[in-house]
């Protein structure tokens, strides 16, 4: 039975990510330094954070708190949309909130290079192979060890594996990935690439309506495990990382009690044939569509 919680997959770059973190989307600056300190004195190693969140300066105060030496730590972050023409800059600022000298990983948070000056426009002169192109100078630099892309599907890959500028193959796809957006073909698809996919909103994000489903509530129980917990099994089951979100210190704790049981093919495969089906994050928010619907 394998003990998840120190587990690690590795990358293309040989580079060993921690098979379990810490989400931190919509943790609030005042809660998220508690959380993220929690976390690893829990004994969390991975921390998932975006420039976005606007809350790396409190992460960065997690875990200078917690004790825990920096290079026990991977560190994920991402280039915001709107930085896109702005690499460099985007992770000097990342760098600098979170107080650390690199991080592990930084994606690409989505392929829509947005107009700073306008949010609903796309930037007319620039698009996200542009951005891959500067992105592959940052691992020389040793500030970034890692770099990765986050909401790619095939018809995105296929793409940016097309430019002429391509070099280096994403190491991570971080994806929105729960038994209501399986999106198997997509994950087969980068695991033939030889890109580790993380998964988020792996719980389903806030309100999910996964803790309401009756087939996995009845697995759980049957389990005398939490929903939560299996969800995040059949997350590492399927070899991806997962990174559930929670500002609370008991869920914390219980999301990490993944040690020493597994779910069987049978309870696997009951959990991949759900029938609902939803995105947490869709591209409608987006100056440009960015899914195809052709994933699944
Ligand atoms: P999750 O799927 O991790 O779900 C988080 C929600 O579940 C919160 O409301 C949390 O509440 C609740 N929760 C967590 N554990 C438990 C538990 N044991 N029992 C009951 N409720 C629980 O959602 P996210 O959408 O946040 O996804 C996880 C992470 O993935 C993000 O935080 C972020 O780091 C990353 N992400 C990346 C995206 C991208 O575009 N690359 C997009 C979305 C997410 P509470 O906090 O109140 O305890």
């Amino acid at each position: 039975m394998a003990q998840n919680t120190k587990a690690t997959f590795t990358l293309n770059t040989g580079a060993k990510i921690p098979a379990v973190g810490l989400g931190t989307w919509q943790s609030q600056p005042n809660e998220v330094r508690e959380a993220v300190k929690a976390a690893l004195q829990k004994g969390y190693r991975h921390i998932d954070t975006a420039l976005a969140y606007g809350n790396e300066h409190e992460v960065g105060q997690g875990i200078k708190d917690s004790g825990v030496p920096r290079e026990e730590i991977w560190i994920t972050t991402k280039l915001d949309n709107p930085w896109h023409k702005r690499v460099g800059e985007g992770i000097e600022s990342s760098l600098k909130s979170l107080g650390v000298d690199y991080v592990d990983l930084y994606l690409m948070h989505w392929p829509s290079s947005t107009d700073p000056t306008d949010l609903s426009k796309h930037l007319p002169d620039w698009d996200f192979l542009k951005t891959w192109a500067e992105m592959q100078k940052l691992p020389a630099s040793g500030r970034v060890k890692n770099i990765g892309v986050s909401n790619f599907g095939i018809r995105n890959l296929e793409k940016l594996f097309n430019d002429p500028a391509f070099k280096i193959t994403p190491a991570v796809n971080q994806i929105e990935l729960h038994p209501n957006c399986p999106s198997s073909k997509l994950l087969q698809y980068c695991k033939d690439k030889g890109i580790h996919c993380t998964a988020y909103s792996c719980l389903g994000s806030t309100d999910s309506p996964l803790y309401k489903d009756a087939t996995l509530l009845k697995l759980a129980e049957s389990k005398g495990k939490t929903p939560q917990q299996v969800l995040l099994m059949w997350g590492l089951q399927r070899g991806t990382s997962v990174i559930p979100k929670s500002v609370t210190a008991s869920r914390i704790e219980k999301n990490f009690e993944l040690d020493g049981w597994e779910l069987t093919d049978d309870e696997m495969k009951q959990l991949s044939s759900l029938k609902d089906r939803f995105k947490v994050c869709g591209d409608a928010w987006l100056p440009i569509k960015v899914f195809f619907g052709d994933d699944e």
